[in-house]
C-alpha cells in the first residue's frame, strides 16, 4: 500500500493510460478522482474500480472547470496529494498544413490545461502544507519531431520544459514534479493514427501499426500496464529525491 489514504487527481483518466494509473493508485490505497471531459466514460471507468474512485467532469481548457474540480476535491477529500496531468489530444498535420484553429486546440488541451491544473493543485498542496507529487504526461514526441505530428510534438516538448520550471519552483514546498515520456502505447488513439496513415499513404488497415511495432526494439507497442509502474514510483515516497525529470518508457524506441 504505497499510496495509503493519498488523494489523487488524474485528468483524462477515463480510458487508456490514465485509467491504468487510476487502477494502480487505487490498488495501492489511494482515493482517485478520474476527471475527464467525457463524464459518462469517467463514471463507467470509476465503476470498474469501485469505492476508491470518483468521476468528475472537467474540460482542462477551461480555467473555471479546473478551479471548480480542484476546489471540490480539496473540500470533499481534505486536500490533493497526487496530480497526473494526463489529458491530451493528438493532431496529425505537417507544418505546411497546421492552422490557427488546430494550434489553439492542441495547445489549449496539451499545455494550457496542464499548466493551470498544476497551478491550481500546487496552491492547494502548498496551503495544506504536506507536499505532493505532480506527474505530467510528456511523450517521445516531445523529445524529437515527427514530420506529420507538428503541433503535438511541440506541445509535448513544452510540457517537458514546464515540468522543469514547476519542479524548481515547488521543491521548497515538498512537491516533486516529474514527467513520463511513453513511446507508443496501444489504444484507441493508435487505431485512429493507423486509419489516418491508411488514408494518406495508401496503407492497408493495421499496416502502419504493424510497422511501428516492428520498429520498436522491444518489438511491440506498450500497454497502459507497462507505464503504470513508473507512475506509481513517481507518486510514492520512493521518489522523494527526484524532481524535474522526464523518464522514457518506450521499449528502447528512443534509441532506434
Ligand atoms: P486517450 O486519448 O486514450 O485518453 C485521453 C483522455 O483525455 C480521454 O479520456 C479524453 O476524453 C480526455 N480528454 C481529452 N480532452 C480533454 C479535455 N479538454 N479535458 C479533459 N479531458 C480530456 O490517451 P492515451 O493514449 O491514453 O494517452 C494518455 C497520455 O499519454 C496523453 O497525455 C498522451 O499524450 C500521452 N502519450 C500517449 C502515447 C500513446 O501512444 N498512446 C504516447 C506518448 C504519450
Amino acid at each position: 500500500m504505497k499510496l495509503k489514504d493519498k488523494v489523487a487527481l488524474i485528468t483524462g483518466g477515463a480510458r487508456g493510460i490514465g485509467l491504468g494509473f487510476a487502477e494502480i493508485f487505487a490498488a495501492e490505497g489511494a482515493k482517485v478522482v478520474i476527471a475527464d471531459i467525457n463524464l459518462a466514460r469517467a463514471e463507467a471507468a470509476a465503476a470498474t474500480i469501485g469505492a476508491a474512485a470518483t468521476a468528475m467532469k472537467v474540460d482542462v481548457t477551461k480555467l473555471e472547470d479546473i478551479d471548480a474540480v480542484v476546489s471540490k476535491i480539496d473540500a470533499d477529500f481534505g486536500g490533493i496529494d497526487i496530480l497526473v496531468n494526463n489529458a491530451a489530444i493528438f493532431d496529425m498535420a505537417p507544418i505546411q498544413a497546421i492552422t490557427e484553429e488546430s494550434y489553439q486546440r492542441v495547445f489549449d488541451v496539451n499545455l494550457k490545461g496542464p499548466l493551470f491544473t498544476m497551478k491550481a493543485v500546487a496552491n492547494v498542496m502548498i496551503a495544506r502544507g504536506r507536499g505532493g507529487k505532480i506527474i505530467n504526461m510528456a511523450s517521445q514526441a516531445g523529445r524529437r519531431g515527427e514530420a506529420l505530428v507538428t503541433l503535438y510534438c511541440a506541445s509535448k516538448a513544452a510540457i517537458i520544459s514546464a515540468t522543469q520550471s514547476a519542479a524548481l519552483a515547488l521543491v521548497k514546498y515538498g512537491i516533486n514534479v516529474n514527467a513520463i515520456a511513453p513511446g507508443v502505447v496501444d489504444g484507441e488513439h493508435w487505431d485512429i493514427v493507423d486509419a489516418k496513415f491508411a488514408e494518406w499513404e495508401g496503407l492497408k488497415p493495421g499496416e502502419k501499426k504493424a510497422a511501428v511495432a516492428k520498429s520498436v526494439p522491444i518489438g511491440r507497442f506498450a500497454t497502459p500496464d507497462d507505464i503504470k509502474g513508473l507512475a506509481l514510483f513517481l507518486a510514492s515516497s520512493d521518489s522523494d529525491y527526484i524532481l524535474a525529470q522526464t523518464y522514457n518508457v518506450d521499449g528502447g524506441n528512443w534509441m532506434s
